[in-house]
């Protein structure tokens, strides 16, 4: 069956459009679990700006035309699609798919997916999470739970894994045995939200000292910016860090600590066999430096050692794993 997975960020949107099918294809990914074997292969993809400035209608036209497009391209109509999988920037209600909180306000309290059904003028099912949930669900079926399972000999079904979107903001997902972790709002995974340093700096969220205040690309370049007075981007910041410029070495220093101790909070929260981390940060190999040994150290259960990986799907991840989301509510439940 076919289906299309929505990834929608605060700059772009991409929609990726999918096969699903129960035999295995050169380029499919298997999605396992323990009733059914299913295997994805992404036929297509197109990306737009999302345009957020224009407003809530104007996104979803917007959104609802991409669709269209990608359809008309591959010569396909909207009746052969099985359901659209689609992950916004926010906390999402399993029950009503609204989005409960976030920092693209746009999206706050609107009814997704009743909305893109009406702009489409179909009934078609439409399942919608948090995008970081589904970058983590795509990095396990796809990127790197199946290296995992390889090297270690655990079969993704049984994987417990925690994925970090390290961008503008710090987004977290949770896969336990392979499904996502909702909690009963959809903010089982919100950990970008949790204190990391008492009365820090002050959140869009209305509290202090949160994770993503320190871990988001924003919070590292305002750490520059306090320790120079300078504006300087993150990717220049690893750069000078490289070169020995003190400031810059003090920066990312301080970012990998606060890092360090973020994952054994959460290490000691989940236990994971993984991290996978995306978004622009997880690119600096210096943020790797002595974070699995920290781990191993410290954590509660001794000898716990997970791995800490660069996600390996790039930024598509999101696309993929909102089709895996999709596929699971309408293929196996
Ligand atoms: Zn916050």
């Amino acid at each position: 069956m076919l289906m299309i997975g929505l990834d929608i960020g605060g700059t772009k949107i991409e929609a990726q459009l999918a096969l699903i099918e129960s035999t295995s294809g050169n380029q499919s990914i298997p999605i396992a679990t323990t009733q059914q074997k299913l295997y994805l292969t992404v036929l297509a993809k197109m990306r737009r700006p999302t345009q957020r400035q224009q407003g809530y209608s104007a996104v979803m036209a917007n959104i609802s035309l991409l669709i269209k497009d990608l359809l008309e391209q591959q010569q396909l109509q909207l009746q052969e699609l099985a359901g659209i999988g689609v992950g916004l920037p926010g906390t999402i209600d399993p029950a009503s798919s609204t989005m409960l909180n976030g920092n693209s306000q746009i999206f706050i309290h609107q009814p997704f997916a009743r909305d893109l059904q009406q702009h489409l003028g179909t009934d078609l099912p439409v399942h919608c999470t948090n995008d970081a949930n589904l970058f983590t669900l795509a990095e396990v079926y796809g990127g790197v739970g199946p290296k995992y399972a390889q090297q270690f000999n655990r079969p993704i079904s049984c994987h417990t894994a925690v994925g970090l979107i390290l961008g503008t903001g710090v987004g977290g997902g949770v896969i336990l045995s392979g499904e996502v972790l909702l909690g009963r709002f959809g903010g089982g995974a919100e950990v970008g939200h949790t204190t990391l340093v008492n009365n820090g700096e002050p959140c869009y969220c209305g509290r202090q000292g949160c994770a993503e205040c320190y871990l988001s690309g924003t919070g590292l370049e305002r750490n520059y910016q306090n320790i120079t007075g300078q504006s300087l981007k993150g990717a220049e910041i690893f750069q000078q860090a490289d070169s020995k410029v003190k400031a810059a070495v003090d920066t990312v220093t301080t970012y990998r600590q606060h890092l360090q101790q973020f994952l054994l909070n959460l290490t000691n929260t989940f236990d994971p066999d993984y991290f996978v981390l995306g978004g622009g940060i997880s690119l600096q190999p210096a943020i790797y430096q002595g974070v699995e040994a920290f781990l191993k150290e410290q954590s509660f259960v001794p000898n716990s050692a997970p791995k800490v990986y660069q996600h390996q799907l790039g930024d598509s991840a999101g696309g993929s794993g909102a089709v895996i989301f999709c596929a699971e509510k309408e293929c196996l439940t």
